[in-house]
């Protein structure tokens, strides 16, 4: 389970009461209607070097562009599935089906929350500009407009929790949180080592350790990926299961989970030092999901975003993982067995050869 911070990198708040979170995940409309709340004004970021930024059009408050205009640039072709209302994007960096009132697409069969909800109008369909570059451009066109990443070298894993921090339990079970991310990690470690890369982990004890050390020593390291390893639940809730991939939001986007009834809008005018990495933070979860949902076949319950202060002050890409639902006995039961933890660490490292593999077309590009 994760905790989310909305001021700066030391103000650690829990993203919801718990229960509310996850709860309001699963009932949240990826259609919101007239009484969803406005999204404040977004300025357009930069285009790619050198590229006119595509015209924009304002929805609301927010900016957007639209999908014909911005085929091109993300090096896709747009097919209409469904006149005015679904239709999928052909890249190089694969296939994503958009629907229009509702932020949740597929991209190469996986689910993907973008931070605003796609619109129609006039024949055409807008996403907001902030969707464009930064989600839709890094998966259909992965690397263009971005100055090239080299191969990644040092690898930081990051076991959730640990000392007075349990992280989640499944008291049935008598499995906490703490002791399953760390397992994991050290397995992914010695797989990640046998390629050739350096690893470190943020801990490697059962010891507490503060948010904002976990990216200091990320930073410390040098490192070129962090990936933050943890476990769900949902308090009494015996169904919910599958994997989550978490991104930092982008500047002008709410967190995935912001959008439920009653949730506050999280929305940060401000860039963090994650948002320097929106383009490979996308890259590096969608290689990590594609393996946990293909490969382990977990549940999707998709790629999200939110502004967690475990990632906010990195200044290397990454992401945070939740591999299953301790709360459900028997995806827990699953995931007390080593044979299990084995796996997931297998998918964790194929899903960074896989990350690498993008960095290595992006350069040759
Ligand atoms: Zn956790």
């Amino acid at each position: 389970m994760i905790r989310a911070a909305f001021l700066l990198f030391l103000a650690i708040v829990p993203a919801f009461p718990a229960g509310a979170a996850e709860n309001s995940v699963r009932s949240a409309p990826t259609r919101p209607g007239a009484a969803s709340p406005a999204v404040p004004s977004a300025s357009a970021p930069a285009a790619p070097s050198g590229e006119k930024p595509l015209p924009g059009k304002r929805f609301g408050r927010i900016e957007y562009v639209s999908l014909a205009a911005a085929a091109p640039r993300l090096g896709a072709r747009l097919n209409w599935l469904e006149a005015g209302r679904r239709l999928e994007l052909k890249g190089p960096g694969g296939r994503a089906e958009v629907e229009t009132d509702s932020r949740e697409i597929t991209v190469n069969g996986l689910r993907v929350f973008l931070g605003d909800p796609v619109v129609a109008s006039g024949g055409d369909a807008f996403v907001s500009r902030v969707d464009h570059e930064r989600c839709l451009l890094p998966l259909l066109r992965p690397g263009h407009g971005q100055a090239p990443r080299a191969a990644p070298r040092v690898i930081v894993l990051d076991p959730g929790h640990g000392g007075t921090d349990p992280g989640k339990i499944n008291d049935r079970l008598g499995i906490s949180e703490k002791t399953l991310t760390l397992d994991v990690a050290r397995r992914a470690q010695r797989l990640l080592e046998a390629d050739g890369h350096r690893v470190l982990l943020t801990r490697d004890d059962d010891s507490f350790v503060a948010l904002p050390q976990r990216a200091a020593a990320a930073r410390a390291a040098k490192a070129d990926v962090f990936v933050s390893i943890h476990f769900n639940a949902v308090p009494r809730d015996n169904r919910t299961s599958g994997v989550e991939v978490y991104t930092f939001a982008p500047r002008f986007q709410r967190s995935t989970n912001a959008w439920g009834a009653g949730a506050r809008d999280d929305t940060e005018e401000f860039a963090s030092p994650a948002n320097r990495h929106d383009h490979w933070n996308v890259l590096l979860a969608h290689a990590l999901h594609r393996r946990f949902v293909n490969d382990l076949k977990s549940d999707d319950r998709g790629k999200k975003l939110m502004h967690l202060a475990v990632l906010r002050p990195l200044d290397c890409p990454g992401v945070l993982v939740e591999c299953g639902f301790l709360s459900s006995d028997a995806e827990a039961r699953k995931i007390a067995s080593p044979a299990h933890r084995q796996q997931l660490a297998v998918a964790i490292a194929a899903g960074l050869r896989d990350y690498a593999a993008v960095l290595a077309r992006a350069r040759a590009k």
